[in-house]
Formats: structure tokens, sequence, C-alpha cells
């Protein structure tokens, strides 16, 4: 919208540097630090919520030099990748050494491995693979303290990988990833079905997650959405369509005068008639593996998605889908070379609240703008919608601020109330795009206390305050009382649509496992002897779990709440997946009562009987020794007392 008024450009850096090496990185941030001179961490400038903003006093650290494969081991298999890497070379390269990593984001074209570690992206097989923290077995990164640090996965003692995941560049610069791969795969099978209400559509995809189907690819579309999938997504038209707007052509007043009352449009198109005449909602599927394991997938599909009321369409929009699986993000310029505004914007709730997440968050972006959705990333205990929405200037503000302005300003509403609406929801504010300058002022809105914590833990990380100021948390944003808090009711509580219990951390285990056994539920453990509470169980990192590797798509806890050492309370609200800063959860699982200790936990819970995915083979040391910076990173994480006090905002 700056560029079409004429004022591009305002966030130009002061100086860009070009680091080829760890040592370079590491020298440039102990020269910022001891100056106070700001670093913007760069990768490839994609993301989307304004996490990169730098102004004339700010250095861009543009990180795409350090880019060499270090080591790819066709054993494990895993390979150590530097960050600057960008994501299309990357997976080139390890197809032809026979291997995936499996993270594919529309943006893998414009993208880093940094980037994705950084806002905790999601690519679109997420359904196979999981999200970028999933494949993340160790990272090498710089401190703000210019210190280099290797922070290692583990299970049974601290595990800091999960905290600088997600940091979006104000802990830590990440140098080096090393990352799980799988076997190329072999054979793909495609599957599509139609659908009368959209709910139908994404309850069938719970189905198939939660019987344990991992398709790489499963994708619900609404209505409008399947419409345009089926006609193949891609439309050609965008240069005429853009040359006439900029002609003042007929398209472009067509586009503002349909997005002028954006609000009977949602309400025509979401009519019963309107959605049968489109055609209903759409699944599609990609299942990728070995041998006939994709077309036993689609079998295995076909029988679940049909009795719960899909009628099969055949493979071809699966097909379809996956040829234009990139061109469908390129096609946002156009749009606001007419004047007009789009944007895309995804949360994520448990299934039980992903109707009501849904409703809210449609109902608040289409009193402003038109409005279209699809659910892309689904787990077995909930699932991510990513609304894709037009709009143009509210007419009530145009005569007063002219159409430039107006527009801004209906698309900051909108977003506000998007965001304001998904909270309240009981959503996440991100599932992949991250916070960025742009959701920083909901953060505390989401976090509560947790907001305190994440301060804390930059300080820890870069007590100058170097990295990215302003980013993520937004100065003198404060934590509010998290809208969802935890049920009031002792004991347990299932959730039975998202196959999670809230247990109170001191519950035993056995008396957890047995009460879920009465419900034909599990915990899926075996217990330790004696019997520890769930607290403790956590707090040692949860000794007999199913190894994480095994099912990457799948989680052991999906939130908690927890009281701090100094007596504070924070709340993590369950979600599959969240992309809302460092995962906090860390601070309490296999870190001992370091920190503070778990109240109650939102636990994955299992079907008596049900078979669990195996995910091929990965041999990496499951719980490898402390290093000396990560105990030094532990003891400053501490000395800053996780949210002792309510800082101030960060210099
Ligand atoms: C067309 C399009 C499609 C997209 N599709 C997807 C998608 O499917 N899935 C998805 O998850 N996202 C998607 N995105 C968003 C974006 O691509 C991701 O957020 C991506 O991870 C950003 O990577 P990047 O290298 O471009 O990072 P940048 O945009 O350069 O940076 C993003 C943030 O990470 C920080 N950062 C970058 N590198 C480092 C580093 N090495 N160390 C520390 N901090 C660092 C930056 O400071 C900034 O805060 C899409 C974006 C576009 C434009």
């Amino acid at each position: 919208m700056d560029v079409r008024a004429g004022s591009p450009a305002e966030h130009r850096p002061g100086v860009v540097v070009w680091p080829e090496r760890t040592e370079d990185v590491a020298a440039l941030v102990r020269w910022a630090s001891e100056r106070g001179v700001a670093l913007v961490p760069f990768g490839a400038g994609s993301g989307v919520c304004g996490g990169v903003m730098p102004r004339e006093d700010v250095v861009v650290v543009d990180l795409k030099r350090l880019e060499r494969i270090r080591k790819l081991d066709a054993t494990a298999p895993l390979v150590d990748v530097e960050a600057g890497h960008m994501g299309v070379p990357l997976e080139q390269a390890l197809e032809r050494a026979g291997f995936t990593l499996g993270h594919f984001p529309s943006s893998i074209l414009c993208s880093t491995v940094g980037g994705w570690v950084a806002a905790r992206s999601a690519g679109q097989c997420s359904g196979a693979y999981g999200k970028i923290e999933d494949m993340v077995a160790s990272l090498e990164c710089v401190t703000g303290r210019g210190d280099v640090v290797t922070l290692r996965r583990r299970t049974s003692a601290p595990d800091l990988v999960p905290l600088v995941v997600g940091s979006e560049g104000t802990m830590a610069i990440v140098t080096s990833a090393t990352l799980r791969l799988h076997p190329r795969p072999a054979s793909r099978g495609f599957g599509s079905w139609s659908f009368r209400s959209t709910q139908e559509a994404w309850e069938a995809m719970r189905a198939m997650f939660q019987a344990g189907l991992r398709p790489a690819v499963a994708r619900v579309y609404d209505p409008f959405d399947a419409m345009l999938a089926r006609q193949g997504s891609v439309k050609r038209r965008e240069a005429a369509s853009a040359k006439s707007a900029r002609s003042g052509g007929w398209s472009g007043n067509a586009l503002r005068g349909i997005l002028r009352r954006p609000g009977a449009l949602n309400a025509l198109l979401g009519t019963r008639i309107a959605e049968r005449a489109m055609g209903g909602a759409m699944l599609v599927v990609v299942f990728e593996g070995e041998g006939d394991a994709t077309s036993r997938g689609v079998r295995d599909a076909r029988r679940i998605v049909e009795a719960s009321g899909g009628s099969w369409d055949g493979e071809a929009a699966a097909r379809r889908w996956l040829a234009h699986r990139y061109s469908v993000s390129y096609r946002q310029a156009p749009v606001f070379a007419q004047g007009a505004f789009v944007d895309t914007m995804e949360v994520a709730a448990t299934w039980s609240r992903l109707g009501a997440l849904y409703d809210a968050v449609r109902a608040a972006l289409g009193r402003n703008v038109f409005v279209m959705a699809h659910f892309s990333h689904a787990y077995p205990d909930g699932c991510c919608i990513y609304f894709s929405f037009a709009g143009g200037a509210d007419p009530g503000l145009v005569r007063e601020l002219g159409w430039d302005a107006a527009c801004e300003a209906t698309y900051d509403r909108t977003w506000k109330a998007a965001l304001a609406a998904a909270v309240e929801a009981g959503g996440t504010l991100s599932h992949h795009h991250g916070v960025g300058r742009s959701k920083a002022p909901r953060l505390g809105a989401e976090l509560g206390h947790g907001l305190d914590v994440v301060r804390s833990l930059m300080r820890a990380f870069d007590p100058a305050g170097i990295l990215n100021p302003g980013n993520l948390v937004a100065d003198g944003e404060k934590p509010s009382t998290p809208s969802h808090p935890s049920p009031a009711t002792p004991g347990i509580n299932v959730d039975r649509a998202s196959l999670l219990a809230s247990i109170v951390g001191t519950t035993r285990l056995d008396d957890a496992e047995q009460v879920l056994r009465a419900q034909g539920l599990t915990l899926d453990t075996s217990i330790p002897s004696p019997a520890p509470s769930l607290a403790e169980w956590l707090a040692r990192g949860a000794p007999g779990a199913r190894d994480r590797w095994l099912d990457p798509v799948d989680q052991l806890l999906a939130g908690l709440d927890a009281t701090l050492k100094d007596g504070r309370a924070i709340s993590i609200r369950p979600a599959p997946r969240r992309a809302v800063g460092p995962d906090l959860t860390s601070l309490f699982v296999g870190a001992g009562d370091r920190f503070g200790r778990v109240d109650r936990a939102w636990m994955r819970v299992h079907l008596l009987g049900a078979t669990r995915p195996t995910a091929p083979a990965f041999a990496c040391d499951r719980d490898p020794p402390l290093g000396a910076g990560e105990r030094d990173l532990l003891d400053a994480i501490s000395r800053e007392g996780t949210g002792a006090t309510p800082s101030a905002g960060r210099p």
C-alpha cells in the first residue's frame, strides 16, 4: 500500500553486512554489543509479519553467504546446513543424495533455513514430516553476547532448542541447523472429495489424523476457496488486469465496487444455495512414501472420509494442486495494483475449538473484507486455519482520508479485530507465520505473564538488547489475563474431540492412566515405578514416553499451566502447534524444578488399542550431555528470574 501511495522504503537500513562464517557473525555481534548498535538478522525477507523492518541506525545481517552444507550424514540421516541456505537448492541437493527434508513452505523459492527456524515455519507436507521445529536436532547460534553456542535436543535434561526456534531474531542469530532427513519418497498417492459443508470436511480430516493416517498433504477448502482450487488455482490474467487498473480501467473499478460491501458478499456466498452452487467444500490429500504404502494410504483415507460424508472426486484435484503448489502465493500484486489489498492470516486451535475459532475470525474479518479459508496443517489434536482476504477502503473513511489512507486504516482495523477474535475464541495467534512487529501488540493477550518470561529470555540471551529490538515483543506491551484460563475443575478433564486430557500436576501418573483407561483412552507410556506425579514425570522429561521422532506430527503435550519460582502463574493454551515466540513448555519439561512447576498439563491421549504411525528410523543421540554454552545460558535464564519482574521495554 505504501508503494502504491508513492512512499516505499521507509525502512532503509544504515548498513548491510554479509558474514561468510560463524566467526564473522560472532565478531560482529561482539562489536555491536559493545557499542549498543542494533542488528537485524535477515534471511530472504519473505517473512510476512514485519520481522525485518530496519532503520537508518541499524545493521542488517544478511546471512545468505552462510550457505554451505557442512555435513550430510546418510546413516542417521541428517544434514548440517548453514542458516543462509535457500530452500530450493537445499531440497535439490538432498534429493540428489536420495533424501528429503520434507519442508516445503509456499515460500521455498524465497526463504532460508535460518528464517524457517526463527519464524517456526510450516511446509505443505507437514502432515507427514511435521513443522520445522519437529525437524531440528541441533542449532548452532551466536547469542547476543557474541558467544557461539550449540544447542541440542534432549529429553531428560533441559532442551534450549525450542526457545531459540521461534525467537524471530531477538535472542540469537542462527548460523547452522542440523535437521532430520527422510528417504526421498518413491511414490505418491492422490485423492479428493467434496462435502456439503466445510465442517464436515474438517471433521473427516480430524478422523484421518486421529486414526493414525499421515498424508503429507491434507487440505480442506471452504466452498469459495474450493471453487478456485477446482478451477486450477492459477489465474493467468494478472498482467492484463494490473495494466487495466493502472490505467483506471474497468476491472479496478469493478473490484473496488465489489469490495465496497464485503459483509453482503460474505453473507451471500455463505448461504447453503451459494455453497451448493460453488460445489461445496473440498478435501485433497497426497500421500508420500515407499512402494504401495501410498495407495494403501489413499484406500484407508477413502474408508474414513467417505464414512464421514465425503464424496469421492478422484485424483485430479490433488494432482492439480501438486502441479501448482507454489503458484498460488504470487497472485497478490495485481490486487494491490487495482487499488485494493489482500492478505492472509493463519491461526490454530484444538479440534474442539476449531469451529468457534473459524466462526469468530471469519465474522471479525468479514465485517471489513471479503474472506475465504482453507485448512492446510492438521494434527491429531487440532488444526490450522488459513484465511485469505481482500478488501478496499471503508467508504465511510474515504472522504475524510482519501482512498489510500482509508485503505490502510481499514486494513489495520481488520487485523486488530481478527486477532482479538482469535485470542478470544481460544486459538493461537499464529501457527507458522510468526509474530513479528505486526502481531506483537497482541502477544500479551495470548501469553499473559508468559510475555514477561519471553522478555527475561531475551535478556538472558542478549543482555544489551541489540538483536532485532522491537520485534516479537512490543515496547510497553503488557500481559493481559488470557480469557481462557484453565478449567477450574480438579482432576482430569478429557477433550474427546481433540484427544487431549487436562490433568492436574499432582495427579499420580498411574491414577491418571487408570481414569483414562476407564474411558477407553491411554497416555501410552510405560510408567516408572514408583509412579511419580504428572508434574514430576514431566520435570524429568517424561521417561518411558514414546520417542518423539517416531511420529513428528504428534506431540506429548499441547499446553500447560505452571507456577514460576517467584510465584507467578503462566498459562500456555493448548494448541496443536504455535508460532508465538519461544516454546515456553521447554522451561518445565526435562528441566527439573529449575524454573518452576507444572500445575496442569494438556496431555495427548490415545484410543486404547490404536496403532500409532512410525516414521523411518532416525539415529541421533536422544540425550546428549549438556554443553558448557548451554549451561551458561541456563544460568543466565535462572538469573533473569523467568518473569520475576515485569520488565520495562528492552533497551
Ligand atoms: C509467498 C509467500 C509464501 C509463504 N508461505 C509460507 C509457508 O507456506 N509456510 C511458512 O511457514 N511461511 C510462509 N511464508 C512466510 C515466510 O516465508 C516464512 O516466515 C519464512 O520462514 C521466512 O524465511 P526468510 O528466510 O525469508 O526470513 P526473513 O523474512 O528474512 O526473516 C524472518 C524473521 O526471522 C529472523 N531471521 C531470519 N534469519 C535468521 C537467522 N539466521 N537467525 C535468527 N533470526 C533470523 C528475522 O530477523 C525475522 O524476524 C510465506 C511468505 C511468502 C512471501
